[in-house]
């Protein structure tokens, strides 16, 4: 398949439209649906719809695609091992790949020391375990977690996202013992990024010491950058001071890697920036390679302090997405996605700064690797969120034929999360797609 744009009928076009009218009248209206176009097929970067258009991925299913879709590596690899066989349960008769998904994690994960991992299906049940896990080595109850954070949808995770809306509008009551601490967020501090980091830590230790007590905090948890709260990269320093805070009080630091991880940022891990060594790791996302698989490692000694018995699940590394993981992570090992990650970076971070000279509409320009947004506001020094702009703008890429994602806590952030073996034309198509949006946008 072409690497290419290519749009044959006006979006979405007429079958897309009439499997929209089928979604309607069978799926939940509580799930939500972007960019209405049905999906047939995809290569690569792009994805080809059910008329036959052509829309190059800025999102890789909420980062997943790294690899690219139908990666042929990862499709030799489930094919293989779909017709070896899809199940047993690894708690009822073991399998080779389970283990060798969690040597590799145990091998690619910041730190030396020594490592155990376990598998799951999804990042919420990851974040999940890694509480758990946490509070069985320490025998506290209290998970600290920040302001903007998002580390998913069931009950537990519910209570460590910040967002009420829509993740936990009409849900709780939620779970207890979550406290919630200031992010050092650079762009909305309000003294300014300079000091953003210190003020920011001052905050965070004094809340728990008042509020928590030292004693009784089990886990600290936070996204080396943010992602649903809006790409948010904390201040320069700031992980490495809670990460040191949580060694000298005996606290789990918990790094959420599930959105950061596996090359995205431009090293495999979005804590190795900061020189942060977490505790525990949780994973997901492009870990699988489009398939579901999670994981959470950690030193080993947290890792093996619940009971036996105590972590599994019947699916979780199920045998088909640990075939899927390790021919995934073998092609960013091979094909140097770290590397590519930042050089796809360094194009779009050019053409953004490019239009953030155009546009004063664009308040910020951040990310790291190919984990870039821009954030909007009301041009008036206010920073004001401009949310309907991003809706506007996101709205304007999908009718070209360019799949955008918006985020952040007031939902005015467009972030870019392409495959990571995107084509250097696909990416300037996509950012010139982009100029035009936002020029119609802003009319
Ligand atoms: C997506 C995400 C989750 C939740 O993962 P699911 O697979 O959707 O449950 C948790 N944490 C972070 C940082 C995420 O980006």
């Amino acid at each position: 398949m072409k690497q290419e744009r290519r749009l044959v009928t006006e979006l979405p076009g007429p079958a897309s439209r009439a499997l929209a009218a089928r979604r309607k009248a069978a799926v939940s209206g509580a799930v939500s649906v972007g960019n209405e176009v049905y999906i047939e097929r995809g290569e690569g970067a792009i994805l080809v719809d059910a008329d036959g258009n052509q829309h190059i991925d800025f999102g890789a299913g909420i980062a997943v695609a790294s690899v690219g879709h139908a990666a042929p590596a990862v499709v030799a690899a489930v094919a293989e091992q779909a017709a070896r066989f899809e199940h047993t349960c690894f708690m009822v008769t073991p399998y080779d790949g389970y283990v060798e998904v969690c040597e590799q994690l145990n091998r690619l994960t910041p730190g030396d020391h020594a490592k155990r991992t376990a598998l799951f299906n999804s990042g919420a049940e990851a974040v999940e375990n890694a509480v758990k896990v946490a509070r069985a080595y320490t025998g506290r109850k209290a998970v600290v977690a920040f302001d903007h954070a998002y580390h998913g949808r069931t009950n537990m995770t519910m209570a460590l996202t910040a967002k009420v809306q829509p993740y936990k509008d009409g849900f709780g009551p939620f779970a207890p013992e979550v406290y919630r601490v200031p992010m050092a967020y650079p762009y909305r501090w309000p003294t300014g990024p300079e000091r953003c980091a210190e003020e920011a830590f001052a905050e965070f230790a004094s809340r728990v010491h008042v509020q928590v007590g030292e004693q009784h905090v089990a886990a600290v948890i936070v996204e080396p950058i943010q992602g649903e709260g809006g790409f948010i990269v904390p201040a320069p320093g700031f992980l490495k001071m809670v990460a040191d805070w949580c060694t000298e009080h005996g606290v789990v630091f918990i790094a959420d890697e599930v959105q950061t991880g596996f090359c995205r940022t431009g090293d495999w891990f979005a804590s190795s920036h900061e020189g942060v060594v977490p505790d525990v790791v949780t994973t997901a996302k492009a870990l699988g390679g489009g398939m579901p698989l999670a994981a959470v490692t950690g030193r080993a000694e947290i890792m093996d302090a619940p009971v036996v018995g105590g972590l599994g699940g019947t699916y979780g590394g199920n045998p088909v997405s640990c075939a899927a993981a390790l021919a995934a992570i073998s092609t960013m090992e091979s094909e140097d996605l770290a590397g590519r990650a930042l050089r796809v970076g360094e194009q779009v971070t050019a053409r953004l700064a490019t239009l953030a000279q155009v546009y004063p509409q664009i308040g910020e320009v951040r990310g790291r690797g190919a984990m870039l947004a821009m954030e909007l506001v009301v041009p008036d020094g206010s920073k004001r969120p401009d949310a309907a702009l991003a809706k506007a703008v996101v709205a304007g890429c999908a009718r070209r034929g360019v799949v955008m994602l918006s985020c952040g806590t007031y939902g005015n952030v467009i972030r870019m999360l392409p495959p990571l073996v995107i084509e250097a034309s696909l990416v300037e198509d996509a950012m010139d797609v982009l100029g035009e949006a936002l020029a119609e946008a802003l009319g």
